[in-house]
């Protein structure tokens, strides 16, 4: 008898997108305040260095390589005394650091790329791309909980990266991941997209918006839903969730049932708001909407929630 619970299909969507092939193991209940120090020592070490919301990678013949040996890391003036051990992987340890130098200052072979271009053109391995986004997202922690949300005081970093601990009232803290609601709403054979002002011309996507203190994924989902369009939802099902470090966000691609079709969307948040029939969404992937409208690359949670429902027809 097939156990009802597991219906999901054996490849898990998540696993198609972005930022989800991460094979470092944390270890994270296994470290010590000296984790770095030993990592750094070790000559099978790997290390990752961002700065700024950019990757550095060095440029070869190959392509590029995200990763440095210590000796490197140090050419490059990085801050090996604030770095953070991700984990394990098969070669070794994996730690990230940023880099202590300026771009321009940076030498020729070494290129400093934001990580939306890294990840949209393909420059670095899905694994790695996992690793940048665990690497992302705890430097952007770090460097805005510099001092203790309770007592003021400055903080300090213990057990390699996956704490803070404050030096006035020993509160500890721990890394924050934000979740973010992103949603198709299906009617019939139509779903909805909407386009944010920030949007380059004719990108449509799926609406999306923070999941609030005391919220479940499903009223998130209908909250945002409508607020932003004024639709209501029935039924809502999970998709698939992508890490998202821009800086520290879980995104939660669900589905949502219309109610009504009625749109009235917020001209706060949207630009427009409309549907679109399946043979428009299957113009716009294969780029001869009239109207020039086009998804979200496939690095993103959203186009995989609008190919995915298009496919199943
Ligand atoms: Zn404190």
């Amino acid at each position: 008898m097939t156990f009802p619970l597991f219906l999901a299909p054996e490849i898990e969507a998540s696993r198609r997108l972005a930022y989800t092939a991460n094979a470092i193991d944390r270890q994270s209940e296994n470290r010590s305040d000296d984790s770095v120090a030993t990592a750094l020592a070790d000559p099978r070490t790997r290390l990752m260095l961002i700065r700024d919301g950019r990757v550095w990678l060095k440029k070869n013949e190959a392509g590029f390589d995200p990763w440095y040996k210590r000796a490197e890391a140090e050419a490059l003036s990085a801050h090996l005394g604030a770095a953070v051990l991700l984990g394990w992987d098969e070669r070794g340890p994996v730690v990230a650091a940023t880099g202590g130098i300026d771009a321009e200052a940076l030498p020729p072979e070494v290129k400093a790329i934001d990580y939306r271009s890294v990840t949209v053109q393909g420059l670095i391995d899905p694994a790695a791309l996992g690793a940048l986004a665990q690497a992302g997202a705890l430097s952007a922690w770090h460097a805005t909980h510099a001092f203790c949300g309770r007592c003021g005081k400055p903080t300090e970093m213990r057990a390699g990266g996956y704490k803070r601990v404050c030096t006035g009232c020993n509160a500890e803290h721990f890394p924050r991941t934000d979740p973010v609601a992103i949603m198709l709403t299906i009617s019939g054979d139509r779903c909805l997209m909407g386009r944010g002002p920030h949007f380059p011309p004719g990108m449509y996507s799926a609406l999306a918006g923070f999941i609030e203190p005391g919220e479940t994924i499903e009223a998130a989902v209908r909250r945002e839903t409508f607020e932003e369009a004024g639709i209501r939802l029935g039924r809502v099902t999970y998709f698939a969730s992508q890490p998202w470090p821009f800086p520290f966000s879980l995104m939660i691609g669900c589905y949502g049932e219309a109610l009504n079709d009625d749109i009235r969307f917020d001209a706060k948040e949207l630009q427009d708001c409309r549907w679109f029939s399946r043979d428009e969404v299957l113009a716009a992937f294969a780029g001869n909407h009239p109207d020039s409208v086009f998804v979200p690359p496939k690095t993103a949670v959203a186009h995989h929630l609008i190919r995915n429902w298009v496919e199943m027809a």
